[in-house]
């Protein structure tokens, strides 16, 4: 296996039949919903950014509305999937996450296409939002024992700061900023301005609203010269007068 490899793994879409078992709100905008289902046998999710498909319930005749979230954690003996939902203002996911409750339907798909990271790096930075959050603690959970992994967090409150749990020498940056994309990504360009940059090999991986990634992207390969093979950035979500396409 060659230094810093970044693998590409492709499955066959599975769909899933789930029912929630239980929720709990980590922070008053982040609710954890675990899901259980006899369908989870064989559920597996290689790499902490994978996404799922969920398709939410419809009436009769109508195709489901589908959104993308992160697999945050799965236990398999005992059926259960868990998802964290970033709450914010409006939109179906989101609302029928604010109302789920114990014994209610979720289809999902796949995951379909996983970008497995070495953890091989001298270092990692995580840079993302509220949606980004449970890919990164499950990164962050992964990690190797005493790696330097540095994140910078934007949540919309400061009652949104979660514990993140870790074996690598993490250093975290809470930053609050409401959910405009503008603030958000001139606030987090002044974080990564003024952050150490380390010596060694990084690896980078930003997820935040579209027009963030894309200027955060741009500001790690153009100003830092980073190695575009070692970022990863995406757009995890699309403000509604911004372009739907993905950074990179
Ligand atoms: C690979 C991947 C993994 C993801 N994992 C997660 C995850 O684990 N947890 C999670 O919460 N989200 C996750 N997301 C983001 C989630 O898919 C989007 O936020 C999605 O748009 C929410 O759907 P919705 O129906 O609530 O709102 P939509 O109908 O998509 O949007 C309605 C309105 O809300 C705004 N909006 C949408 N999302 C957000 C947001 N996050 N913050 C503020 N405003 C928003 C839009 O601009 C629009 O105006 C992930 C996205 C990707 C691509």
């Amino acid at each position: 296996m060659s230094l810093h490899e970044i693998t590409k793994v492709r499955k066959d879409v599975v769909r899933r039949s789930l029912r929630v078992r239980s929720t709990e709100l980590l922070t008053p905008r982040m609710r954890r919903i675990v899901f259980e289902s006899d369908e989870l046998e064989g559920f597996d999710s290689p790499s902490p950014d994978d996404h799922i498909k969920i398709f939410l319930p419809a009436n009769a005749g109508e195709t489901p509305v589908m959104r993308d979230f992160t697999p945050r954690q799965w236990d398999i003996p005992n059926r259960t999937l868990t998802l964290d939902f970033a709450l914010h203002e409006s939109g179906p996911a989101t609302e029928w996450a604010r109302t789920a409750k114990p014994g209610d339907p979720l289809g999902i798909g796949g995951p379909r296409g996983s970008t497995v990271v070495a953890d091989d790096f001298h270092w990692y930075l995580l840079v993302g939002d509220a949606s980004a959050l449970p890919s990164m603690a499950r990164r962050l959970e992964g990690l190797r024992e005493g790696v330097p992994v540095h994140v910078v967090a934007v949540v919309a409150d400061s009652a949104e700061q979660q514990s993140l749990a870790t074996r690598a020498a993490a250093t975290t940056e809470w930053i609050v900023c409401m959910d405009d994309p503008r603030q958000q990504a001139s606030a987090l360009r002044d974080a990564l301005a003024a952050w150490p940059f380390p010596e060694g090999d990084g690896f980078i991986w930003i997820s935040a609203e579209a027009s963030v990634a894309r200027d955060l992207y741009t500001f790690v390969v153009d100003t830092w010269q980073h190695p575009a093979a070692w970022v990863k950035a995406a757009a995890y979500w699309t403000h509604h007068d911004t372009e739907p396409e993905a950074a990179h």
